[in-house]
């Protein structure tokens, strides 16, 4: 591992981590939803904050910022499409840009569909994904801003990292995610092992996040949309892709 990461719990259901490039010691926070026990954390530690990566504009992974700026002073770093409504930005990234954090490269991907100019964060030498409110356990975020052809298309993105690559998601919704995909996919085996897992994790209070992305495969409706056994299960043998998405995404709404 070429970064070591932690998880950090805040608001009531919200993610934020702590990644620390290991070469350098260089350490870097994805989302500020409220700063108090990211200082905690960082104290716990005794690692300094040297940078900022912002996901989307929400309030619940920004507010946390300026406490964190006037104390760390880090290095800012969002999305350039995002910059007009996001706190002020060092760094303004667009898709397919590279940043380092010490020795270790990362890449931007533009997610959008939860919000118009979402990022993710990916380091391909630690395996890890930062995906906020765009793919998460079990699910994907809701459509605030953009259409289902671009939440489809993030999340297609996203399912072509490798396998084994370690999704940190922004919100710990997977047990109600668990209870929607089941209505779905009734029969899928690998589902009903993981949600046995995820009933045992929060029955003793342990986070479901993160998860890999070859569980999220097997398991997430949203990701399994142009599979011959996700069509039949929501009854469109014939339908597109990005049909069976939005159809299995609109009965997620009205769950
Ligand atoms: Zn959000
Ligand atoms: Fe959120």
């Amino acid at each position: 591992m070429t970064l070591e990461i932690v998880t950090i719990p805040c608001l009531a259901d919200n993610y934020a981590f702590l990644l620390r490039d290991q070469a350098t010691g260089t350490v870097a926070l994805v989302d500020a939803p409220e700063a108090y026990p990211i200082q905690k954390a960082l104290h716990e530690k005794g690692w300094k904050l040297d940078a900022v990566l912002l996901t989307h504009h929400h309030y619940d992974h920004v507010d946390g910022l300026p406490e964190l700026v006037e104390e760390y002073h880090p290095q800012v770093i969002g999305a350039k499409e995002d910059a007009h409504r996001l706190p002020p930005l060092d760094l303004a990234l667009n898709e397919g840009d590279t940043f380092m954090l010490g020795e270790s490269v990362g890449h931007v991907i533009d997610v959008s569909g939860h919000t118009i100019g979402h990022i993710a964060f990916h380091f391909p030498s630690a395996n890890a994904v930062f995906t906020a409110d765009s793919l998460m356990a079990l699910g994907c975020g809701r459509l605030f801003e953009g259409t289902p052809e671009m939440m489809w298309a993030s999340l297609s993105k996203l399912a072509a990292l490798p396998a084994d690559t370690i999704v940190y998601s922004g919100h710990e919704y997977t047990a109600s995610n668990a209870k929607f995909a089941l209505t779905v996919e009734p029969n899928n085996t690998a589902l009903q092992a993981r949600i046995a897992d995820v009933t045992a994790k929060r029955a003793n209070g342990s986070p479901t996040v993160p998860s890999s992305l070859a569980e999220e495969l097997a398991t997430n409706p949203f990701l399994r949309a142009h599979l011959p056994e996700m069509k039949t299960a929501v009854g469109m043998e014939d339908a597109s892709d990005q049909q069976v998405f939005t159809a299995i995404r609109k009965q997620k709404d009205n769950f």
